[in-house]
């Protein structure tokens, strides 16, 4: 099998035009950016509200593992599969950072036959949203320096500066430093730090916001920094949200592309998944389940992490519903989860997959308790055997009475999926329940946390530092109390101990941390080291990205 930029540069594109005609988008709500990328004009977008929606399927994982699961690539396959068995489907996804591009990630638009292109783009700069959001970002920071510089008429407590520095690159060297140094014409000498781009407030204030009137109300929530006397200071405050969202109006246009068959895909947003909610933005959701019978979505991470933010706070703060979700898993990643090396995954292991199960049973049960019905995709993988995809079907049916369908989109585009497109229009059109939250609104912040750990990750209870349980008392005290919590954890286990793979039971998850973003919406629940500025690997990426004789990019993905 070619790599993925070699498929991708290998497929013919439709003109973008041709794709939104699809879906009855006029030429003339288009903003082309070259002949296969379209901004989605703000006003065409508004002119949708009255339409009925169709339907919201989640995509979504078991915890990952190295040896990966496929979630982006399960979402153009399905999306695909739908377009194929006579659906009309749009696919939402997030935007890819710049920064893990050059490091080791590898891509975030899919792979194999089931992507969405043109993929070097998509990858890089594409419309160039994250450049916009790091500059209004940037615009916030300055202001807020040069208040303090001129008169500091707020008495913002220098030490008590909240809003950091970001950009959209791999560079641990930022992560903390020193800023205004060099004497008086330079400001106040204090510490400051970057994070990578997509861990931004803005960028989940962009992702979660309904029209341009919200985000710029939502950007003057923001909390930025104490005052000596330790009242919070927004960025309304220091006047900095006029001038953000006009960096920000034409980023909030969703990006159209395709898939390498030639079916619409909106790419729009990409707040990290751990301190912020995982997911595209509200805006491209709303705009597919208006455009198309069928939106197929992706939330970052396992279900623990990403379906539960993308249901008790996305569906939640957007009055949204899936009705189905898919969960990805893979016989690899299970195996792994049963104990298995990443260097043994070649060879059939019915003992360990078995084992590795009760991962993706969690999950099952997790999701069904939000009301959901399920169907798990098995992405198909190269080394797989057939009698481990049958018992993992049998394992699924007898236990969890779930259907478990073996996808191989990745091998074979959408036809791979039509399957389990036929699965997901049953349950959709099928018995729907209510949506039923992990917790309500009114209630503590501390029961929230407790509800999550206890009733998604198996823990027997929680721990909060007594740093952070000020911080909590203060939050409910001062009217932040009915926000969701996000959870900022480790990805990789139910636990907070990264190792502890399978479905670990009974233990305590220790809260070190709380922070909160009153503009996106959420107070941040941090258990554990969680990196906003991500470094980069001994061997980058970087080191074998070039431009080839002809101009083309060599060595991405
Ligand atoms: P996720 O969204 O869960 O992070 P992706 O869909 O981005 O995962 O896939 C991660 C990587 O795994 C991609 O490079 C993709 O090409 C590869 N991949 C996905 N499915 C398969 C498969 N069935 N066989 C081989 N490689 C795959
Ligand atoms: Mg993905």
């Amino acid at each position: 099998m070619p790599s993925d930029i070699e498929i991708a540069r290998a497929a013919t594109l439709k003109p973008i035009a041709q794709v939104a005609e699809k879906l009855g988008i006029p030429e003339d709500a288009l903003h082309n950016y070259g002949k296969h990328i379209a901004k989605i004009d703000h006003g065409y977008i508004a002119s949708l509200e009255s339409r009925p929606e169709g339907k919201l399927v989640l995509v979504t994982a078991i915890s990952p593992t190295p040896a990966g699961e496929g979630k982006t690539t399960t979402t153009v396959g399905l999306g695909d599969a739908l377009n194929r068995i006579g659906q009309k489907t749009m696919i939402c996804l997030r935007e890819p950072s710049l920064g893990p591009c050059f490091g080791m990630k590898g891509g975030a638009a899919g792979g194999g036959k089931a992507q969405v292109v043109p993929m070097e783009q998509i990858n890089l700069h594409f419309t160039g949203d994250f450049h916009a959001i790091t500059s209004a970002h940037s615009l916030a920071a300055a202001l807020i320096d040069n208040h303090i510089y001129w008169a500091n008429e707020l008495n913002i407590d220098v030490r008590r500066i909240f809003w950091r520095r970001v950009v959209d690159m791999n560079d641990r060297a930022l992560r903390a430093i020193n800023q205004s140094l060099g004497g008086v014409a330079n400001g106040f000498p204090r510490e400051d730090g970057f994070d990578i781009t997509v861990a931004s407030e803005v960028m989940a204030v962009f992702c979660l916001a309904k029209n341009l009137e919200d985000l710029e109300e939502r950007l003057g929530r923001i909390v930025i920094a104490e005052t000596r006397d330790r009242k919070l200071v927004t960025l309304k405050d220091v006047k900095a949200t006029g001038a953000m969202t006009v960096l920000l109006k034409d980023a909030l246009q969703p990006n159209l592309v395709q898939t390498l068959e030639g079916n619409p895909a909106l790419i729009h947003g990409g707040p990290f998944a751990n301190i912020a909610h995982g997911c595209n933005s509200v805006i491209a959701t709303r705009s597919g389940l208006r455009l198309a019978d069928y939106t197929v979505t992706e939330a970052g991470f396992g279900a623990d992490l990403g379906a539960e933010k993308f249901i008790d706070i996305k569906c939640r703060q957007a009055g949204l519903k899936p009705s189905a979700v898919v969960i990805v898993a893979t016989v690899r990643a299970l195996k792994m989860h049963g104990g298995v090396n990443k260097k043994d995954l070649g060879s059939e292991n019915i003992e360990a997959l078995e084992r590795g199960f009760e991962n993706l049973a969690r999950h099952v049960t997790n999701v069904r308790n939000f009301g959901l019905p399920v169907v798990v995709g098995v992405n198909h993988f190269y080394a797989d055997t057939d009698a481990e995809h049958e018992k993992l079907k049998a394992l699924c049916a007898e236990k969890l009475q779930v259907e478990a369908i073996t996808c191989k989109h990745w091998a074979d585009g959408g036809a791979g999926a039509e399957a389990l497109a036929h699965a997901v229009v049953k349950l959709a059109e099928g018995e729907q329940k209510p949506l039923a939250y992990t917790y309500e609104s009114e209630g503590k912040l501390t029961d929230k946390i407790k509800a999550i750990a206890t009733k998604l990750y198996g823990a027997s209870d929680i721990q909060i530092e007594s740093k952070a349980a000020t911080k909590l008392a203060a939050f409910d005290k001062e009217g932040y109390g009915h926000l969701p919590v996000c959870m900022a954890k480790t990805q990789y286990s139910f636990s907070t101990d990264p190792n502890l793979m399978g479905a670990p039971s009974g233990h305590i998850i220790g809260v070190r941390d709380v922070r909160l973003s009153a503009g996106a919406g959420f107070v941040v629940v941090i258990c554990g080291e969680i990196m906003t500025m991500p470094g980069l690997p001994r061997v980058p990426a970087a080191d074998t990205i070039r431009l080839d004789a002809n101009g083309q990019i060599d060595g991405l993905f």
